[in-house]
Parts: C-alpha cells; sequence; structure tokens
C-alpha cells in the first residue's frame, strides 16, 4: 500500500515553446502549451476552493480553516465547477498539445466527468454514512509540521466552527444506508473523537497560546466533539429496515471501474485475466512445489492434491522469518541490498541525491506494522520521502508469529521492492520529475499499484535472491494476493460471492491465513474497485512491456523502457501507451 500519492513540483513546462509561425497554417489562436499550462493553474485554483481538504492534504494550506457542509448546495457547486471547467477543457484540441499535456487533458476529464457521475449516479451521500468524517483532515493539520504550530492551531480552531452543521447536514442526506458502511461510520468517527479530547490538549499545552485563546479553542473542540457523538448515536438509534446492499450492482461496477481505473478493458475483462492468471500460478507453483518436495519433505509422500502440495512447502517455508524485535533492523538492512542487485543488473537509474529515510512509524499512523512510504504532497517539493516501519512492540506472542510467518525472510524482501526499491519509492522520485503537478495531484492508483506489482517481477526475472525456486514460490504466493483482490471484489460487488466462499478461495487457492483472509472480507464490503487497481495495472503494464520489447527487438534494454515508462509520471497505462507508441512528431518549429 501507499500512503499518500506524491510529491512533487511547480516544475514549469521546459517545452511550451510551440511558437507559431506564419507558415505552418495551423491557427490554434491561444489554446497553445502554454496556455494551457496557465489554465492548470487555475484550474487547480478552483478545484482547492470547493476541496479544502483535499488541498490540505496535497500540502495547499490557503484553505485549511474552511469546512464545507455537505448539503446540496455543496452538490449543485461540484456539479457546476464540472461543467465550467468540461467547457473549459473542450476548448482546447488535444491533438496540438505535448504528450504530457495531452495526458493531462484526458486526465482532468476523466476527473469532471467521474465528479458528475458521483453525484448524478452513484448518489453514496444518500447510502455511506463513513463518508461523513471530518478527523482526517483535523489530525493532518495537528500532527504535520508543515507551518508553525500556532497557526496550525488557528486554523484548527477556524474550521471547526461548520462542525455541527456538517453532522447536521450529513443526517439529513442518508436514505437506507448500507449496514457494513454505517458500523464503519461508527466506528471511524468514535476512534477519530482523540483528536478533539487528547491530541488537541496535547498540542495546546505545547502551544505558548495566551490562555483565553487556549479557552475558546477548548470550549470549540467539546462542542465538536458533542456534535461527533451526537452523529453516532444518531447512526447506532437508526431505523433502517430496508438497508441498501453493500454489493454496488454489476452497472455501477462497471462504470467506477471506468472513472477510478482508466484502464484499457472492462471490469469483467479484468476479472476474466485474473481468474486465467490464477490458474496459470497454481500451475506453476505445483511445477515448484513438487521439485522443492524431497529437499523439505525427504521421503514423505507428496499429497495427490496440488493446492495442498503447495500449501505445504509454503507452510514450511513460512517458518523461515526474524524475531520479533528484529523487524525494524531486517527491513533497514533490505534497502542497501536492494539498491546493489538493481546496480548490477542495470535495471534503473537510482538517483542518489534523493536517499530513502527509513524511519519508526510516527504514533499517529499506528496500528499495522510493516511498511509504507510518506511522500511529500504535490505542493511540498523540500519535503523527505519517508520508509516507514512499523514496529511488534506489545502484540502477543501468538500475533507477532502469525504475523512474522505472513512477513517472512522471502516476503519481507519482496515487501521491501513493492513498498521501496524499485516499486512505489523509485516510482515517486521519477514521477517528480514529469513536469505535471495534475498528474501528481490526480495521479492513477492503478498505475502506481501496478508498477510496484510489476517491478516485483522485474527483479524475480533478474534472478534475484540467488534465482532460488523458493523465492519465485513465495513471490507467486504474494503475487496471487493481487490476483485475487481483483476475483473477490468483482465477484462479490458484481455477483453474489457469500464470506464462506471469499475465505475458502483465500485460504485453500491464495493460501492465506484467516486472519488476512477475514480482515480483506472486510475491506471488500466497505470499499469496492480500489482492489482491483493492483491486478490491472500489473496486467497492462506486463503488456504494454511485452509489446514494447517486440517493437524494439534487437535494441531493447529492460533499463530503457523501465525510465521511458516512468517518465510520464503517475499517468494512467493506457495514455502512457499511446504516447510511447506515437509516431514521432514532426519537429516543432
Ligand atoms: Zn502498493
Ligand atoms: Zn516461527
Amino acid at each position: 500500500m501507499i500512503k499518500k500519492i506524491l510529491l512533487c513540483a511547480l516544475y514549469v513546462l521546459a517545452f511550451t515553446a510551440c511558437k507559431k509561425d506564419g507558415g505552418n497554417g495551423i491557427d490554434n489562436g491561444l489554446k497553445d502549451d502554454g496556455t494551457f499550462t496557465r489554465y492548470e493553474d487555475h484550474f487547480l485554483e478552483e478545484l482547492w476552493k470547493l476541496n479544502p481538504d483535499w488541498a490540505t492534504s496535497v500540502g495547499y494550506h490557503k484553505y485549511d480553516s474552511l469546512l464545507i457542509v455537505p448539503n446540496a448546495k455543496a452538490r449543485e457547486a461540484q456539479l457546476k465547477f464540472a461543467k465550467v471547467q468540461l467547457d473549459s477543457l473542450s476548448r482546447y484540441e488535444p491533438a496540438l498539445l505535448t504528450d504530457n499535456n495531452k495526458i493531462d487533458h484526458a486526465v482532468m476529464k476523466n476527473q469532471l466527468e467521474s465528479t458528475q457521475w458521483n453525484v448524478e449516479q452513484l448518489k453514496s451521500y444518500e447510502w455511506d454514512p463513513s463518508s461523513y468524517n471530518v478527523t482526517g483532515s483535523f489530525a493532518f493539520i495537528l500532527n504535520e509540521h508543515y507551518a508553525p504550530l500556532q497557526k496550525r492551531l488557528r486554523s484548527f480552531y477556524q474550521k471547526m466552527e461548520n462542525i455541527p452543521a456538517y453532522y447536521k447536514a450529513a443526517e439529513l442526506q442518508l436514505k437506507n444506508p448500507v449496514k457494513e458502511l454505517t458500523d464503519l461510520a461508527v466506528e471511524q468517527n468514535e476512534g477519530g473523537l482523540s483528536i478533539f479530547e487528547a491530541d488537541l490538549a496535547d498540542s495546546l499545552k505545547k502551544s505558548k497560546l495566551p490562555d483565553a485563546e487556549q479557552k475558546q479553542i477548548t470550549d470549540r473542540a467539546k462542542l465538536s466533539a458533542d456534535a461527533i457523538k451526537a452523529y453516532v448515536a444518531y447512526l447506532k438509534a437508526m431505523k433502517n429496515d430496508k438497508p441498501r446492499s453493500f454489493r454496488l450492482g454489476k452497472d455501477l461496477y462497471e462504470a467506477k471501474f471506468k472513472y477510478d481505473i482508466q484502464a484499457e478493458g472492462t471490469a469483467q475483462q479484468t476479472f476474466n485475466a485474473a481468474v486465467e492468471r490464477k490458474k496459470y500460478l497454481h500451475k506453476e507453483m505445483a511445477k515448484i512445489s513438487r521439485q522443492l518436495w524431497p529437499k523439505y519433505f525427504k521421503t514423505e509422500a507428496a499429497p495427490k492434491d496440488s493446492l495442498e502440495m503447495i500449501s505445504r512447502v509454503i507452510d514450511t517455508l513460512s517458518a523461515s522469518h526474524v524475531k520479533p524485535d528484529e523487524f525494524q533492523s531486517a527491513i533497514e538492512k533490505e534497502i542497501p541490498k536492494l539498491t546493489a542487485f538493481i546496480r548490477s543488473k542495470d535495471l534503473v537509474t537510482l538517483d542518489p541525491t534523493k536517499p530513502l529515510v527509513v524511519r519508526k512509524e510516527p504514533a499517529y499512523m499506528a496500528g499495522v506494522a510493516g511498511a509504507s512510504i510518506s511522500a511529500p504532497g504535490p505542493y511540498d517539493k523540500t519535503g523527505n520521502t519517508y520508509y516507514n516501519v512499523g514496529s511488534l512492540k506489545g502484540w502477543s506472542a501468538e500475533r507477532a508469529e502469525s504475523y512474522l510467518r505472513e512477513y517472512n525472510d522471502y516476503i519481507l524482501q519482496i515487501l521491501c521492492i513493492h513498498e521501496a526499491i524499485p516499486g512505489h519509492y523509485t516510482q515517486l522520485v521519477y514521477a517528480n520529475k514529469a513536469p505535471s503537478m495534475i498528474k501528481s495531484i490526480l495521479g492513477n492508483g492503478a498505475m502506481v499499484e501496478g508498477w510496484a506489482v510489476f517491478s516485483e517481477q522485474e527483479m524475480m526475472d533478474a534472478g534475484f535472491g540467488n534465482n532460488a525456486p523458493e523465492m519465485r514460490l513465495m513471490w507467486y504466493k504474494w503475487h496471487l494476493r493481487s490476483v485475487c483482490n481483483t476475483i473477490l471484489d468483482y465477484s462479490v460487488h458484481t455477483g453474489n460471492m457469500t464470506k464462506e466462499q471469499a475465505v475458502k478461495m483465500l485460504t485453500k487457492e491464495a493460501f492465506q491465513q484467516q486472519a488476512e483472509a477475514d480482515g480483506k472480507w472486510k475491506r471488500v464490503s466497505v470499499s469496492s474497485v480500489q482492489l482491483t487497481s493492483y491486478f490491472t495495472g500489473y496486467k497492462e503494464i506486463n503488456q504494454l512491456y511485452q509489446d514494447w520489447q517486440k517493437k524494439q527487438a534487437d535494441k531493447f534494454k529492460v533499463k530503457d523502457f523501465n525510465e521511458k515508462f516512468l517518465s510520464y509520471g503517475s499517468a494512467p497505462v493506457k495514455f502512457i501507451k499511446e504516447a510511447m507508441f506515437a509516431p514521432p512528431k514532426a519537429e516543432k518549429k
């Protein structure tokens, strides 16, 4: 997973040239790359006014003190914005723009159409009580040190003003909400209360604000906490005899997939490909397991059922893992090893001026062990990129053992490939160099996750882990997770897959622990489509890689592919493909 997508920089477009000369006969008036870039700035400014929470999270702090009340008027404003901006966009002819601007144009158009679709068709504001939750933005303002504490506390104070109105409006929007999302809303809003109670008090103590001002802030925080508690009480007491099903349904699912994933094909096609991929992986895993069997089980007869045999081998290999207190240092030691391997195989250029800072996971992110990347927001050029590593401190021996078997010596290395090098972290460094604010903000999750998954495969194919069959087998197991995420999500939301069927698939066919399978069921019952991003992105990048290899023939180099692909930033794969395969443009005069 990746925590905050990206990065980056107000790079001025290097190639805004496109100057007209009298001779070419094309009059694109004022609609050239220069005007388009200026229009993008205007677009973003308007976007932030309507979406102050989003602005805060990407590091744009002009609207930190605003909280929009989620009522019909706010939705009207969103629709008006979409209409006006779509009209502005239609004045630009994409074919006349540079490749990068052309992709921006498509990504912005998708964003606006998605807004329209969300408000007019999906209408989750009626059935998803968890979409009403102010706590994330307030936690961000309190915990991220982007400005002096006093300044942040004053924004915090002003922003609190609308909290009671916010939750009153929320109650009025709901109609037969989804049961699972109602429970989630209760859990998450209750969980966020500590921001207004404990965390705020701690910050105030450190702030040196005058006492009178501190009291004002504390009083308003009390009203805010009361409003959150009232919403929670409302949800708990709500009569809801005919709740909407948590299953999205086929039509809404296909549409959401189209806007969120921006894939080349449909959700149905991705699902079909995942089913095929699972079959292939099972066949390959059986081959490797059969080969490894005598090494680990000597003369014992192998189970006839091949899934059972694979499961036994995986189980045995999982016993090789670090001790709980070595978890963090094991992850730290992995980074230089990965860097050295990538250099020796010449897979991709790693920028030595942008080191990854490994740190202990900050307390306010806590909860999950493992590792994640925190990248500076798009407006924060100078920020560090952190590799947050969780600790297993305070875990029961049993829980730690189960977790460490999951993140055993093999998977731990693959995790670092995925999260850091050459996965998410490397992709972010390249995206930072791509001259587009738009792609940083509207970054495509399927490309980002797909790259991380694809980069694991490149490392395996380059012989990472001494080409050991054990490493390949464990990668296939890890890879099955992405594949089965897609099968699960599609089957649950467009069909009727039950919890029992889901857990059976995840434990028997994807070799997951019961706890992981239970957690996945919970996730699929409160989210849709996002779980398909890993495999969809992987599949399209893998196809693009093969097509590019064919086209380049003798001239093909993995490194060239990687660097060219990454140079477009976090854009949907289909647009990168279009740009990579476009006939070279006649030189501009
Ligand atoms: Zn990821
Ligand atoms: Zn053990």
